[in-house]
């Protein structure tokens, strides 16, 4: 039975209004995959309007709200995503099934079918809590996650390790040294996209290459941080392999 716990809300079905290609079957076809491998789920629940401004500024938020169901899935997406943090914080690995993504949100713009920085919420609420000190960011998405690396910009208490190689085994290497330069921290994020995929628009990883980041990520964090660790869905397009490929970074982290 596998221990890691799945945070997820129906309403990340909704078809709400983004480009076409970040489609609803996203988290339909991952949520397929790990129930048919008995996950269980754990159901979100949305952010305080509150936790959105640790991060973004007034002005952003309220243009969010112009589309009102939108709004309310990303506030769950966040939340979702702030879940996820917490049940890390007891040494149970979780994965937050959770849409819109969240690392091309900045403070104060988004843009690449984010809406709101769904990792610095959650990083920065625990920080502010004093739950946690310091904090490593993964993000391994074909993307360089400029609104993650906005936020934190200057920050020495959070590190942002942003893997970007069209090289396959250069790209795993990357993703050892990022970490190890990391440490010491007291969680460990991954911002994982899966769109680096072979089939996917990257053309570079493995499925197996998933598994190996997410052993990587489990070792690093039973070594430095109590075992806290955590994922968050961001990219990811290929429908066909996108529940295989999350199922495998997730297996690697258990
Ligand atoms: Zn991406």
């Amino acid at each position: 039975m596998p221990t890691t716990k799945i945070v997820f809300h129906d309403a990340y079905l909704t078809d709400y209004p983004t480009a076409s290609v970040e489609k609803p079957e996203r988290v339909e076809v991952i949520h397929r995959e790990l129930s048919a491998h008995s996950y269980s789920f754990v159901t979100a629940r949305p952010a305080d309007e509150r936790d959105l401004l640790l991060v973004h500024y007034p002005n952003l938020v309220q243009s969010e709200k112009r589309d009102r169901d939108r709004y309310d899935v990303a506030l769950l997406a966040a939340g979702g995503s702030i879940l996820a943090a917490e049940i890390a914080m007891d040494g149970v690995p979780a994965f937050g099934l959770v849409r819109p993504p969240g690392h091309h949100a900045s403070p104060g713009t988004n843009w690449g079918f984010c809406f709101f920085n769904n990792m610095a919420l959650a990083i920065q609420r625990l920080i502010l809590k004093k739950r946690i000190e310091r904090a490593v960011i993964l993000d391994i998405d074909l993307h360089f996650g400029d609104g993650t690396d906005n936020y934190f910009m200057g920050r020495s208490d959070v590190s942002v390790v942003n893997v970007q190689s069209s090289n396959r085994l250069e790209f795993l290497a990357h993703c050892q040294d990022g970490l190890t330069r990391a440490a010491p921290y007291d969680i460990i994020g991954v911002s994982a996209g899966f769109d680096r995929y072979i089939k996917d628009w990257g053309s570079t990883l493995l499925t197996e290459d998933f598994k190996a980041i997410g052993q990587m990520v489990k070792e690093f964090s039973q070594q430095n941080c109590s075992g806290r660790r955590f994922a968050l869905l961001e990219g990811g397009y290929y429908l066909p392999d996108l529940g295989l490929n999350a199922r495998n970074l997730i297996e690697g982290m258990e």
